[in-house]
């Protein structure tokens, strides 16, 4: 297994594409690309060829940019097998437990309903990288469009046992806005003081809060800690399932 360069590139208004680069193969992929534009000229920049698209869901923020770079560049896309209709130009379908492979890199496949129906993550281990889309974010996790509250708290669950060095890939820099809903369910918890402070003094600097990693998530993302008591006592609903817990947190967040 080979690891990976990875490149965050912002694209639209606050959404975050990936090119991954696997040095001794010299195989590149891009993560989500909203857009053609800023992908060809970051990959010319390097004198990088593309060679796969890799989706994660079928928004259009997320797959916008797919038939431009496959016009382009001859790329292949690989995105959600369960999805595959709402995938513009797919060309190999993918579902939980399949391998999508960069060179010698190669990426876990595990299915994270919720957002949308078919949304997929991929879990690179040996980069420790984890893409995970609009499922899980920073302080965060995605709106529940098309999933109900109980498939996005499994869903959820599958990624918080990764590694606590994985890196938190994700679609979006909402961490600003997240850390101020997070500090009203859970003001006391020292991780998530530690991580708003950290957050400001990059946004103030115009720095990226992404990737972050699982173990910071895992003590400071209230959506990540449904199943604690503190959590449960804060909304007020001691002895109810961790998932009507995440229920009630995602309804105050859409309201907030
Ligand atoms: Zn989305
Ligand atoms: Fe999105």
């Amino acid at each position: 297994m080979s690891r990976l360069t990875i490149h965050q590139i912002p694209l639209l208004q606050d959404n975050y594409g990936y090119l991954l680069h696997e040095p001794q193969a010299k195989v590149t992929a891009v993560v989500d690309p909203a857009v053609s534009e800023p992908i060809l000229r970051a990959l010319a920049k390097r004198d990088w060829s593309l060679d796969y698209i890799l989706n994660t869901h079928h928004h259009y923020d997320h797959t916008g940019g797919n038939l431009e770079l496959k016009r382009a560049t001859g790329c292949k896309i690989i995105g959600p097998r369960h999805d595959s209709d709402r995938i513009p130009g797919i060309d190999l379908g993918v579902s939980d437990g399949d391998t999508a492979r960069i060179g010698g890199a190669e990426g876990e496949v595990i299915a994270v309903d919720g957002h949308t129906h078919g949304h997929i993550a991929y879990w690179f281990r040996e980069s420790r990288a984890l893409f995970c889309g609009d499922t899980l974010f920073s302080l965060g996790c995605g709106r529940l469009f098309e999933g109900e509250p109980e498939e996005m708290w499994e869903s959820l669950k599958r990624l918080r046992i990764l590694p606590d060095d994985s890196l938190v890939f994700c679609g979006h820099e909402y961490t600003p806005a997240n850390a101020r809903f997070a500090l009203s369910i859970d003001p006391d918890n020292p991780d998530l003081l530690a991580r708003v402070q950290e957050v400001e003094k990059k946004r103030t600097k115009g720095q990226s809060t992404v990737p972050s990693t699982l173990e910071m998530e895992r003590r400071a993302n209230p959506f990540l800690r449904a199943d604690v008591d503190a959590i449960a006592r804060a909304v007020g609903m001691q002895g109810a399932s961790p998932a009507q817990v995440f229920a009630e947190i995602r309804r105050r967040k859409d309201a907030f």
